[in-house]
């Protein structure tokens, strides 16, 4: 969802005998079981890049394993997890349950999942119907009604539709057009030239496509005539497609027009049709993400072949349905998009594959499960506890703030007050008995589901928000910011140290984990660039003075130039296309100090390990970024996503914040070092 700043990019899972961090002290040893000591390369100086200062002890130790793209805590998380989910689906596939059940769901999935022998004799077998329907098409308008049916398994057409809630009036829910129907994972990729983007558009021509297409039938020849034309149509969407940089602004990214202004703009599109075999009810109005693109679309129509487009569409379809094949369709996947895309040495075995495809199918299923041993009401409390401590905070800094003038900061503290905070897990689970599972076949039931989420969705459009919902599993570790609703949503993972449990971890290091990286931090996003445009409803509507918005551009350009200049293999970090997690970062540690500030061991401020309390709130902080990422992944993360690397999540902000300075004895001539008037202050 575009409207999610998410707080982190590779990390989602679970926790089994991972025990939970306190905000609260007591008499503990916190000496014996710290969190971060062992984390640390003292051979580097903090001051010259305290990433690795603080990490590089565990990253020397921790290699990234071969079948992964990078490695940190939040995959430590998971695979501890992971453990647990397996027993949880061995005991559903045996348990003979009611069909139509939880477990009986969860079982049939997995059953599936792991009968490989079964998988590799059905082979294409189970596609074949959708197959059979894209070689029939045989005019536009059946070209049209099948880009609505693979919508609803979940295969992507140059259509991209979701209901959600109108950003001019969170209270109702629309249908929004995105764009979308590119097969490499950013429309940069088809022009830059770089080292990345060259080797993967070359292989994809080269190799991924035509292999693709053989496996799926073709002849030598054909397939590779069909990849020259399926490359140019997908080369002509990601040309008529904005750059990730251009679609922050909520402004120029909504269109609201009533569906015959639509068709009047895209006149080989009947959406009328269109949308109904989708299973949009009675649409009459649509906001429409990039016009241009949809402009685009509807030329490409007229311009490419019925042929190209059928060859498009059964890429599109191998591509989705190729991990859950046989095996050299599940190979050329992971090649691809493992290999070249991401630079992983070797494939998950196949139980941590089948279990992670179900933790994104069905993941709700599987929370209730894991909240209900890991995350006590007590636990909640805290957290919760925690979040007021941090509203309190913010709004004590925007009271403080001298370029923010009165009328707009009374606004603000009435957005910040109107946050709602959920935590841990959510009050109302989603209802499953709509999905169906059986023991056909694992690509049916991928598809399966797929279908029951675009319906789930459909069915809301003209129907009340229900703000009780939540975007991810209580068993992600990760968190989001949603401006449509002002609510910040943690899931429980989050809160998690891998090793530590509840009574040994400090308030500095908590303040610095919990309530920086990640309440703090998602708070902010309410007022980052993007979403201090939405009001306290919810609503996209300017609140702030025309003097003030001037104001916060130019305190946020500080840090979009500092970011520009940060260079990974090459490649500048994007600073203007990931400022709304810096100023969200940067904000979160500033908060988070201040009301770590409050806090008895602040006051005290006894040393620990050597460490003071305020080394230690910056170590806290760092350790949610403990990690690291294999070069693909590295470049591909800076070509295609809104967050910056982790390591400069850590060195990039720190180096803003005076208190750093002052807890790391920072000086000038320090490779961190920033001279006070190059430093970015926004909150
Ligand atoms: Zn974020």
């Amino acid at each position: 969802m575009q409207n999610l700043s998410l707080r982190q990019w590779a990390f989602t899972g679970w926790a089994a005998t991972l025990m939970l961090a306190a905000c609260h002290n007591e008499n503990k040893n916190y000496a014996a079981h710290d969190a971060i000591i062992k984390n640390i390369d003292s051979a580097v100086k903090p001051g010259d890049d305290f990433f690795q200062y603080a990490e590089g002890g565990w990253l020397k130790k921790n290699p990234i394993p071969a079948a992964y793209s990078s490695w940190g805590i939040g995959n430590v998380v998971k695979e501890e997890l992971r453990d647990q989910l397996k027993k949880i689906n061995e005991d559903a596939l045996k348990a003979n349950a009611a069909k139509g059940s939880n477990t009986q769901k969860i079982g049939d999935f997995y059953y599936t999942g792991m009968d490989s022998a079964r998988i590799e004799k059905q082979g294409l077998q189970p596609l074949q119907p959708e197959l059979a329907r894209i070689d029939q098409i045989n005019n536009i308008a059946g070209l049209l009604d099948e880009f609505a049916h693979l919508a609803t398994i979940g295969v992507t057409t140059p259509i991209g539709t979701y209901v959600g809630q109108d950003s001019k009036n969170s209270s109702k829910q629309l249908l929004q057009l995105w764009q979308t129907g590119i097969g490499l994972p950013n429309r940069d990729y088809y022009f830059n030239n770089d080292e990345l983007s060259t080797n993967v558009r070359n292989d994809y021509q080269q190799k991924h496509l035509p292999i693709f297409l053989k496996l799926g039938g073709a002849s030598e020849a054909d397939a590779k005539l069909a990849t020259s034309k399926i490359y140019a149509l997908e080369k002509f969407l990601a040309d008529s497609s904005r750059k990730l940089e251009d679609l922050r602004n909520p402004y120029t990214n909504y269109h609201k027009m009533p569906v015959a202004d639509l068709s009047k703009l895209t006149p080989e599109i009947n959406w009328k049709d269109l949308f109904d075999k989708m299973g949009y009810k009675g649409v009459d109005t649509v906001i429409v993400g990039q016009p241009e693109y949809y402009r685009a679309v509807s030329k490409a129509l007229k311009t490419y072949s019925l042929a190209d487009w059928k060859q498009y569409l059964r890429k599109n379809l191998l591509n989705e349905a190729s991990p859950y094949l046989s095996k050299p369709f599940a190979d050329e996947e992971f090649r691809f998009n493992g290999t070249i895309l991401s630079g992983r040495k070797e494939q998950l075995p196949r139980w941590k594959r089948v279990l992670d495809a179900e933790n994104n199918l069905m993941g709700e299923v599987l929370g209730q499960l894991f909240v209900k041993e890991y995350f006590p009401e007590k636990t909640k409390e805290r957290y919760v506890k925690l979040v007021e401590e941090m509203r309190t905070a913010f709004k004590e800094r925007i009271a403080k703030l001298d370029w923010m003038t009165e009328p707009t900061k009374q606004k603000a503290y009435k957005k910040l007050s109107t946050i709602n905070p959920k935590v841990g897990y959510p009050d109302k689970w989603k209802d499953f008995s709509e999905l169906e599972i059986s023991r056909d076949a694992y690509v049916l039931n991928v598809f399966r589901a797929a279908n029951f989420w675009h319906k789930r969705n459909a069915a809301k459009l003209g129907k009340p928000v229900d703000r009780t919902e939540w975007e991810m599993t209580p068993q992600t570790y990760n968190a989001y910011y949603n401006p449509s609703n002002n609510e910040i949503v943690l899931p429980a993972a989050q809160f998690m140290i891998p090793g530590a449990k509840d009574e040994d971890v400090d308030d500095a290091v908590v303040y610095g984990y919990a309530a920086a990286s990640t309440i703090g931090h998602e708070m902010t996003h309410g007022f980052d660039d993007t979403g201090r445009q939405f009001d306290a409803d919810g609503n996209l509507k300017a609140w702030w003075t025309p003097q003030d918005s001037v104001k916060f551009t130019q305190h946020a350009q500080v840090l979009i130039n500092q970011f520009n200049n940060f260079k990974v293999h090459g490649l500048n970090v994007n600073g203007k296309a990931t400022q709304g997690e810096n100023i969200a970062d940067l904000g979160g540690i500033v908060i988070g100090l201040d009301a770590f500030k409050k806090t008895e061991q602040y006051k005290e401020g006894k040393a620990i390990n050597g460490f003071t309390p305020l080394q230690r709130f910056f170590l806290g902080y760092a350790l949610g970024w403990l990690g690291q990422q294999r070069k693909e992944n590295l470049m591909n993360q800076v070509l295609t996503n809104e967050h910056a690397p982790g390591f400069l999540r850590v060195n990039g902000p720190f180096a803003n914040v005076p208190e750093f300075y002052e807890a790391f004895h920072i000086k000038p001539g320090d490779k961190m070092y920033l001279a006070p008037d190059k430093r970015a202050r926004i909150w």
